[in-house]
């Protein structure tokens, strides 16, 4: 089993309005041998320096709304926000062409962060929240050094109307066991076939090491998730994305599972060029596409809905009522691959949180 390669930051260069943040005493204690450097306002790195962690004064929207269109059916998923970059290396991965920052970065006022998501919460009572920290991102890649998880859950614990989702492609599970997470977190883990794991996201723990932390994360209590996107096309790609799901199913009991999601490649056309300078091995780019109402590159809408329509039916053999969900797909296509559309069940949003109510037993009704 191969377990996701990260190095450690060697250095920590923090601005000085979160240099006494609580965030920098886990670093510290963690990170023991990191040297800090304290700067007044963070300098703008042109090139990754993949030794430097850097930590900043966070000053935007503390909780958003995952960044759906409206032209697709969007899940009503709202992301909290503790960092970005992502040193995994995914050949498909946006933020190479999303951000024009290249460190690794943390913010280090996530506690006043939190205090912030509390009084979102409590103003609406009549609402359940299903949030999730991995957009620019992955959740769980800095744990190690930064704990994060250890003040995450505690506090998603106590918020009657939330479910906080940590999404990952590691399996730097260690600082979840001993949590009280109170059955409020779901551990959720991206999948792949055997191809495109080894071929495009290498970096990334293995399929085997990705399950055996999801075991290990049920025999925690933690309810579980998992998320095939992007599926790829690839020669056989029936029989890899079938042997993922047998090895899913293997690894952990269904009725922990609270929802899968699918979603085909799809890109902006500003990817290509940074897949093919920083990836020119990459296959991701072989094959033909159309452009989605949204502007960005898909599989033809036939490849779409019979990637989906095979997974939906694997799935359904072993737990059919295992909620299945497309992200970013309009309701032909949805149609197509589930037989109904989601307007039919009350809209997505309400398909989710019904997951959630169903499996995790949190509602808010
Ligand atoms: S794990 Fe996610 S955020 Fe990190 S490189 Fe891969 S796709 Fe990008």
């Amino acid at each position: 089993m191969s377990a996701a390669r990260v190095s450690p930051p060697r250095i920590i260069r923090v601005e000085a309005a979160v240099a006494e943040a609580p965030i920098m005493a886990d670093l510290r204690s963690r990170l023991p041998g990191a040297r800090i450097e304290v700067v007044e306002r963070m300098p703008e790195a042109r090139q990754r320096d993949s030794e430097v962690l850097e930590v900043v004064s966070f000053k935007g929207q503390f909780l958003k709304s995952c960044p759906g269109t409206r032209h697709y059916l969007c899940c009503g998923y709202q992301i909290l926000n503790f960092g970005i970059q992502c040193t995994l290396g995914c050949t498909y991965c946006i933020l190479q062409a999303y951000l024009n920052q290249p460190n690794l970065r943390i913010f280090g006022n996530i506690h006043e962060t939190l205090d912030g998501v509390d009084t979102e919460l409590r103003s609406h009572p009549e609402r359940l929240y299903r949030i999730g920290t991995g957009e620019f991102t992955d959740s769980m890649l800095l744990d190690p050094w930064t704990g994060l998880s250890r003040r995450l859950v505690p506090f998603f614990a106590r918020q009657g109307n939330a479910v906080l989702e940590l999404k990952t492609k590691t399996d730097f599970i260690e600082n979840l066991e001993d949590l009280d997470h109170n059955g409020h977190t779901i551990v959720a883990w991206s999948l792949n076939s055997g191809f495109v794991r080894a071929r495009e996201e290498s970096l990334t723990a293995g399929i085997g090491a990705r399950l055996d932390a999801a075991r290990r994360c049920a025999s925690w209590g933690y309810k579980l998730a998992f998320h095939f996107d992007p599926m790829i096309e690839h020669e056989d790609w029936k029989a890899g994305y079938a042997r993922t799901v047998d090895r899913l199913f293997e690894a952990v009991d269904p009725s922990l599972v609270v929802w899968i999601s699918l979603g085909a490649f799809r890109f902006m056309p500003d990817l290509k060029a940074a897949v093919q300078a920083n990836h020119p091995g990459s296959r991701i780019l072989c094959g033909e596409f159309i452009r989605g109402l949204d502007q960005k590159n898909r599989y033809f809408r036939d490849i779409r809905v019979e990637m989906y329509s095979f997974m939906v039916e694997k799935i359904r053999r072993v737990d059919p009522d295992l909620r299945v969900y497309l992200c970013m797909e309009g309701r032909d296509v949805w149609r197509e691959s589930f037989g109904f559309s989601p307007e039919e069940m009350g809209g997505l949003p309400a398909m989710l949180d019904r997951a959630v109510a169903e499996r995790m037993k949190i509602s808010v009704t």
